[in-house]
């Protein structure tokens, strides 16, 4: 056999698939709507570029320090104690090559083959894989609309065993949107110091929420139970920077320090380049991030009360990330166009050939019965989108 059973183990990131095919349609001319994207549809603002081509100019372009310069990691740590009032060293810092690199490093840090690992489902699709990359087993923690999306402390509780070594907090979260107030996190957070688990909260879509939500960390909950958590965040999201691949995480020095260990034998630093844009954006003007913001708040409200008054969907109110999980089941074991569609994933496919518009089924988000919206395209595309969605199944 030539290939590792760890190799054999992965599928391709379902997600980047859809898109792939939405983009693959587009460029034979088919008028494709994709509501499957995964990044933010601005232009990375003015000042950032600027700060980038200034690198370059500069001869910025060299190796640098494996985890991230001592300009950007001083960004970073302003960035979590003006944001978030939380206290970091350089040595509590690592910078890599975006938030999913960051994840990488630290599950391959910190699990074991045979541990496990709790990951609430829908999770984002590379939570499983990157577990099993580890040799770790996920234990997924089903949640649905009526829980608001979100794991209750009795259901952590559950799923604890002697195995478990760490427990994913993604809010809000990709793909629901869902987001954790600070006294549920605070009751997860307890759970967490009761068992020796190790907390890892993916943050990337701190800065979008909406509503008036008002996003915390869980790492916020108590000196005790930020010792035992790893943030993961990155400018990606937040900057709409998602092709300059840089992430970032916090967290104990022990495990910061095996990070950069693995890091060094494998990708050394990010581009010097994309480190010295993304110091820029940290610490420049923020005025863009919370236009793009404002922006994504007016699509979500109208993508939420659209979806909601079409027969059969009900949609979750998200309270942030920028994409919406509507439940379709009433649509399925149906037929459209003379098709019987009984899976999201059938059903994904038949809007994308019959209505041109590309959505994300949530099986690979562990959550069938579900298709992801990204609403990170203009007004216009969300309004013909959904007119597309609409014609689509009341075409029997
Ligand atoms: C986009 C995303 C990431 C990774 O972002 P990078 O571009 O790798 O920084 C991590 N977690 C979630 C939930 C995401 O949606």
């Amino acid at each position: 056999m030539l290939l590792s059973k760890r190799a054999l183990g992965i599928l391709p990131s379902a997600t980047l698939a859809i898109d792939a095919k939405a983009k693959a349609l587009k460029a034979q001319g088919i008028d494709v709507i994709s509501f499957g994207t995964g990044e933010p549809d601005f232009d990375t603002p003015e000042n950032i570029k600027e700060a980038a081509k200034k690198a370059i100019d500069e001869g910025f372009t060299k190796y640098c320090p494996v985890g991230g310069t001592p300009d950007l990691k001083d960004a970073i740590i302003a960035k979590f104690k003006n944001d978030n009032n939380l206290e970091y060293t350089a040595d509590q810092i690592i910078v890599s090559c975006g938030a999913k690199h960051s994840l990488y490093n630290l599950f391959q840090a910190v699990l074991n083959p045979g541990d496990q690992i709790i990951i609430p489902a829908p999770y984002w699709v590379s939570y499983p894989d990157m577990a099993k990359l580890a040799g770790a087993k996920a234990k997924i923690v089903k949640t649905n609309e009526y829980s608001g999306f979100k794991m209750t402390v009795e259901q952590l509780k559950k799923a604890v065993g002697k195995k478990t070594k760490a427990v994913i907090i993604n809010s809000p979260s990709n793909p629901t949107g869902a987001a954790y107030t600070p006294e549920e996190l605070k009751k997860l957070a307890q759970v967490c110091l009761e068992n020796n688990l190790l907390i890892i909260a993916d943050d990337i879509y701190e800065k979008l929420v909406y509503g008036g939500f008002k996003f915390s960390s869980i790492a916020t909950v108590s000196p005790e139970v930020k010792a035992i958590t790893a943030v993961v965040n990155g400018v990606s999201k937040s900057y709409s920077m998602t092709g300059w691949r840089i992430g970032y995480t916090a967290g104990p020095k022990e495990i910061i320090t095996a990070m950069t260990n693995i890091q060094s034998q494998s990708t050394s630093n990010p581009t010097s380049i994309a480190l010295r844009a993304s110091a820029e954006a940290l610490k420049g003007p923020q005025e863009s991030v919370e236009m793009m913001r404002k922006e994504f708040e007016a699509r979500r409200n109208y993508i939420y009360s659209r979806l909601n008054s079409i027969r059969g969907v009900k949609c979750f109110n998200p309270e942030g990330a920028f994409y919406v999980f509507p439940n379709i089941k009433k649509l399925l074991g149906k037929s459209y166009s003379g098709k019987t569609i009984m899976t999201a994933t059938e059903f994904a496919e038949y809007l994308l050939e019959k209505a041109r518009i590309a959505v994300v089924p949530g099986d690979p988000f562990g959550a069938p019965g579900y298709i992801r919206l990204s609403y990170a395209t203009s007004m216009s595309n969300i309004k013909n989108g959904l007119d597309r969605f609409e014609l689509a199944i009341s075409d029997k």
